[in-house]
């Protein structure tokens, strides 16, 4: 595998892309560093496709600038085509062509190489991903996983600097997608290749990604690690992506919400306005409550209302004091956790989530 001097930088400096009154991306700046792996998150139609074919050059921005190792490549006055960008595509629908053989399928970007030289760097790859044996038939013979593996030796033997992949695990069963999701991490690192990829799922942006980019009607609404985005989301939003959680509304008093955990603050929330306290599932505990029923040593008394086995963790819906309605519990504590049963619950104040409400709107 050829390795570049210098993996490159991808800006995307105040982007914008409209299809007549429709803002597919709207003002958008990211900064990605050489080698950085980022994915990006959010629901269906928020612009994440458009931001990879933005990069591509398959679409032309409507405003703001793209620059790959600070050269611009899409901008007021300047357009790089596509082939000129030094990127590599891997999308969803990753077509092999049927009439080459898979050798071929491979050394078809390869065109600035002889034909042994292709040759030899496609075979290289095949055997990298452990499909050189195949080297030789044509792809109606793969199964579905190892066509995606001839897929992504394609995309990448030409050591794009930049590589763009749209939900290139979606149609894999969940054990083919962990293999393949370690497998491609592993080229990307070889590679050097700087790398974004859309998904919709958190735990495969958590799981592949340096950074995530979390997107929302065409913006940024948080970047960050897969810690910061867990444990500091910046809006109820985020905090729904990466956790499941249970959501109370509160009114906002003097700056801060009475909860039955204690008063918490309620940052950037006017007086009066309704606020969202969010504990997160598995972030309480329960405990088999004291002899008299009560919480001793700390936590609220409560009640079990259903219980489900999950294996490694057992879901719980308990009526604790204090709160209208139940709260979903996730615990690994087993012993005298049982419907009906009187429980501590156990909930520290400082893991606790406020979110203005109105960050709630639909998207
Ligand atoms: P998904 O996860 O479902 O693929 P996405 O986040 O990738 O969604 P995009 O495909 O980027 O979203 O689409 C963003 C918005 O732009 C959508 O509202 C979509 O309908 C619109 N859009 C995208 N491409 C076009 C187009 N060629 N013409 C008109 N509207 C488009």
């Amino acid at each position: 595998m050829r390795v570049p001097d210098v993996a490159a930088r991808v800006v995307f400096d105040a982007i914008e892309k409209s299809y007549g009154e429709q803002k597919a991306v709207d003002g958008l700046s990211l900064d990605i560093a050489p080698g950085e792996v980022v994915c990006l998150l959010g629901p269906s139609g928020c612009g994440k496709t458009t931001l990879l074919r933005l990069a591509a050059g398959i679409e032309r921005p409507t405003g703001g600038r793209i620059l790959i190792n600070d050269v611009e490549v899409a901008g007021p006055g300047r357009f790089v085509q596509p082939e000129d960008r030094g990127v590599g595509l891997m999308f969803q629908d990753f077509a092999l062509f049927p009439h080459l053989t898979i050798l071929e399928n491979v050394a078809f970007g390869l065109k600035a190489l002889s034909r042994e030289e292709a040759r030899r760097a496609a075979l290289r790859i095949l055997a990298r991903v452990g499909l050189e044996r195949y080297g030789e038939q044509y792809p109606h013979i793969l199964s579905g996983g190892q066509q995606q593996r001839v897929a992504l030796a394609r995309a990448i033997v030409p050591r794009p600097a930049v590589m763009l992949m749209d939900e290139p695990f979606s149609g894999l069963d969940v054990q083919l997608r962990d293999a393949m999701q370690e497998e491609t991490l592993a080229l990307l690192r070889e590679a050097r290749a700087t790398t974004m990829i859309v998904t919709h799922h958190p735990e495969e942006a958590m799981r592949l990604g340096d950074r995530i980019a979390v997107m929302r009607a065409g913006k940024l609404v948080q970047t960050g690690r897969a810690q910061e985005l867990y444990l500091r989301p910046a809006a109820l939003f985020v905090a729904r992506l990466f956790s499941e959680i249970n959501e109370v509304a509160y009114r906002v008093s003097g700056g801060r919400i009475a909860t039955p955990i204690g008063s918490l603050a309620a940052p950037g929330a006017a007086e009066g306005e309704t606020v969202t306290l969010c504990l997160r599932e598995r972030g309480m505990d329960l405990a088999a409550a004291g002899a008299n029923g009560r919480a001793n040593g700390g936590g609220l008394v409560g009640r079990v209302k259903t219980a489900k086995f999950l294996g490694d963790a057992v879901r719980c819906e308990v009526l604790v004091e204090g709160f209208e309605a139940p709260l979903n519990i996730r615990t690994s504590a087993g012993a005298g956790i049982e419907e009906g049963s009187e429980v501590k619950v156990l909930i520290d104040p400082a893991q606790a989530l406020v979110f203005p409400s109105s960050d709630d709107k639909v998207y």
